[in-house]
């Protein structure tokens, strides 16, 4: 048991659920070297949301809400980090979680489904053999007609470089959520939310909610989402970290 008055708690806890993700074959091994490089960042980032990385925030919640197609793409990690989060997310953009992982094994896809349902979840999609994206030679090219492969945003949250590439070069919108604002992912993204997924993504539901409420018209939403450049976002991470 991690004692609450433990200076750092919340960290230690999400590690202990990338920790348990293992445990339960969710997620792969290789996925707690991943979270560490993570946890590096957030350590230099203060372990908080910064200013920068709200307006990130709002700007994602407007595209994927402009999106006619949007897909929310679900790793090893992710699913053991944020399940509840990613039912929620999925419902109120009616968008389905496809998932796609790195170590090829449908053991654990069939897990990381079942590990979806059990929190909420409705819409899980798994990758068909049959469809795959251009641009990607590893296991991850494979999609489903349903989900990523007619999706014109999808949402991509602690994702691989080479990934993120070719999503964009299949033509989609990538918004992801990494703490490295100098990951390739951070970098070709068309939106990145430099913040722990842990805490980016409650604020990211909390937006969705509040422009759904605010009944916001396209042009208003288009107005939020093309304020957003990602390299000015990127360039204040880097700074914020270097303590300029
Ligand atoms: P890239 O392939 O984009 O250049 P990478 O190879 O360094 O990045 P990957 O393992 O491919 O990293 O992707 C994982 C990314 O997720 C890393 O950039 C890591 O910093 C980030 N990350 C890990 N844990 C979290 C978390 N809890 N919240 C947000 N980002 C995280
Ligand atoms: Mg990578």
């Amino acid at each position: 048991m991690i004692p609450k008055s433990h200076p750092r708690y919340e960290s230690l806890k999400t590690r202990e659920l990338i920790v348990s993700g293992v445990k339960k074959g969710i997620t792969s091994v290789h996925g707690l070297i991943a979270h560490g490089r993570g946890e590096a960042f957030d350590y230099l980032l203060g372990e908080k949301t910064s200013d920068f990385a709200k307006k990130s925030v709002d700007s994602a919640a407007a595209l994927l809400l402009l999106a006619k197609n949007p897909v929310i793409s679900v790793n090893g990690n992710v699913a053991a980090l944020v399940p509840k989060e990613l039912a929620k997310l999925s419902s109120i953009l009616n968008a389905p979680l496809e998932i796609n992982i790195f170590h090829q094994s449908r053991s654990r896809e069939l897990g990381i489904k079942k590990y979806l349902i059990k929190h909420g979840a409705e819409n899980v999609l798994l990758p068909d053999k049959k469809y795959k994206i251009k641009f990607l030679e590893s296991n991850r090219k494979y999609v489903t007609s349903e989900g990523i492969l007619q999706a014109d945003v999808v949402f991509v949250p602690l994702e691989d470089g080479d990934r993120t590439e070719a999503l964009i070069k299949n033509g989609k919108k990538v918004i992801t959520i990494d703490l490295n604002p100098l990951s390739r992912t951070a970098q070709k993204a068309t939106i990145a939310i430099v913040d722990n997924i842990t805490r980016a993504i409650l604020l990211l539901i909390n937006q969705i909610q509040k422009f759904k409420k605010l009944k916001l018209a396209k042009k208003q939403l288009k107005v939020i989402y093309e304020h957003h450049d990602n390299q000015k976002r990127l360039k204040i991470a880097i700074k914020l970290i270097r303590r300029l």
